[in-house]
């Protein structure tokens, strides 16, 4: 038996785990000033909150890994929520909807001191619809006095109030023992691992990584970066883009203030190869206004070895004349011959252009990368495709393609059974075909042979 293994970029195709193991997914709704983002540091075991004082000052919507009891989780702080134009209530309804289509337990808090608001209200209605548990934090329960105001909180439907005082720790080994029972050991199945996709920003430096980074959470943000340093890293960063909540891994070093002068290419090829181990996709960086380097291959090639689903963002797109993008697409040619596939935005971090696309790419390289063909019809097809085109003669010997199957998704892997060697312009062939009757835009697929005797 021979295992031979394909890939465009000629890996050996070892079938490692994509990244993190998927773990449930805690999404924390509430209208400001409540305690949320107090809450989450005593969820996440922080000594000291970290609690920006200002209300309404924008904060980042971070995803952080909790650990409690030996079980881990993710804790999505959605304190960065804005109100917008229609108001705090439509923003915090809107917010919960995010959480339910997200997480696999919602933990709505409120200010027990103040009592149930309209806002509290609205966001309780739309979670009475959650199908995920939801629980209640009646938050700044700060001593037995206080008690009774929680009673009142019944009235939102949503189940039990659990005093707390996320300030002083009071309650909260309860309220975190609570959200346990309330999680389930493994994420719901969202298409994906659980929770938001999962997305690396990656590409050489000055690139437009930050740049990028800063339009889709909204320029300036605060407080979270002085987390860094505690235990418990809030190394990733949530983005609403396209009213779908995506996980960009690994975006500590792309936050202004944390970023250092030390970026050794050693270094930041280490933190990219982190980045795309952490990730589903990756959206690769390359700036158009430049030639294409080596350095921007290696990036794209880590990404095909790591088997990755793969964007390609055309930044600074605002600097690209005429005359450039006639260079570029004789540049494109050539440098991407191995990623023929990937999908491609031109785009413009500076200006905002085209920014909005990079989620339906995002999408449909997940899909692909996501995608099963049913072993029926992949036969179908591939029995007519090798009857009109058969594998070439080797040693005398036509070997015949007895079966094939998918035997794997995320990326997308298939095992041809053969008599017979199959050379690598046929298997590219294979390839070639396979995407043109089956699509996978945006995501690397890997052809096995195994050759029975
Ligand atoms: P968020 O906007 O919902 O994230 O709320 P913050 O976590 O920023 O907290 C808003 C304010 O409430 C801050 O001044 C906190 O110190 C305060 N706070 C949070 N939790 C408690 C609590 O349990 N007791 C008291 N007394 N104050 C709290
Ligand atoms: P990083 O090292 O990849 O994080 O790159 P930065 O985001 O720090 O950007 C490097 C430089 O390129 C900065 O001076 C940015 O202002 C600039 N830049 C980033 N994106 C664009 C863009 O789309 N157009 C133009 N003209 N400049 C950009």
């Amino acid at each position: 038996e021979e295992t031979d293994w394909h890939a465009l970029s000629d890996v050996d195709g070892s079938d490692e785990e994509h990244g993190a193991p998927p773990q449930p997914v805690l999404a924390v709704v509430g209208r400001p000033n409540v305690g949320k983002s107090t809450l989450v540091n005593r969820i996440l075991g922080r000594r000291e909150a970290v609690v920006q004082d200002t209300p309404g000052v924008t904060r980042d919507r971070v995803a952080y890994d909790a650990l409690w009891n030996g079980r881990k989780f993710t804790v999505v702080d959605t304190g960065g929520w804005e109100p917008d134009a229609e108001g705090l209530q439509a923003s915090v309804a809107a917010q919960a909807e995010l959480a339910m289509a997200t997480a696999d337990a919602i933990l709505l808090v409120v200010d027990a001191t103040v009592g149930a608001t309209a806002t509290d209200e609205a966001a309780a209605k739309v979670l009475r619809r959650a199908k995920a548990p939801v629980l209640l934090a009646a938050n700044k329960v700060d001593d037995e006095r206080l008690l009774a105001d929680t009673a009142s909180l019944w009235s939102l439907g949503v189940g039990e109030p659990i005093p707390v005082s996320a300030l002083h720790g009071r309650n909260s080994g309860d309220l975190l023992d609570a959200i346990l029972d309330a999680l389930p050991e493994t994420p719901k199945d969202t298409g994906g691992t659980g929770g938001p996709r999962r997305v690396a920003l990656i590409g050489k430096p000055n690139v437009g990584k930050s740049s990028l980074l800063n339009k889709l959470t909204g320029e300036e943000r605060a407080v979270v970066d002085a987390v860094a340093g505690t235990t418990v890293d809030p190394v990733d960063s949530l983005v609403e883009l396209d009213d779908q909540l995506w996980r960009f891994v690994d975006t500590a070093g792309l936050r202004k203030r944390v970023r250092t002068a030390s970026g050794t290419e050693y270094y930041a090829s280490l933190r990219t190869k982190a980045a795309i181990e952490a990730a589903e996709v990756a959206i690769v960086l390359l700036d158009a206004s430049e030639p294409i380097a080596e350095q921007d291959l290696r990036v794209l090639t880590m990404v095909v070895e790591a088997g990755r689903a793969c964007v390609l963002a055309m930044n600074k797109w605002d600097l690209v004349d005429e005359d450039r993008r006639h260079q570029l697409v004789r540049e494109l040619e050539r440098g991407l011959v191995r990623v023929p596939w990937a999908e491609r935005v031109n785009i413009s971090a500076l200006t905002g252009r085209a920014v909005r696309k990079l989620a339906p790419a995002l999408r449909t390289a997940l899909d692909s990368w996501d995608q099963r063909i049913s072993t029926g019809q992949l036969n179908a097809w591939l029995s007519e495709l090798t009857a009109a085109t058969p594998p070439p003669v080797r040693g005398g010997k036509q070997p015949k393609i007895l079966f094939a199957t998918q035997a794997q998704t995320r990326p997308p892997m298939f095992v041809l059974f053969t008599t017979g060697f199959l050379e690598a312009g046929y298997r590219r062939f294979i390839e070639r075909k396979l995407r043109e009757r089956f699509g996978f835009a945006g995501s690397p697929v890997r052809i096995s042979v195994r050759v029975r005797e």
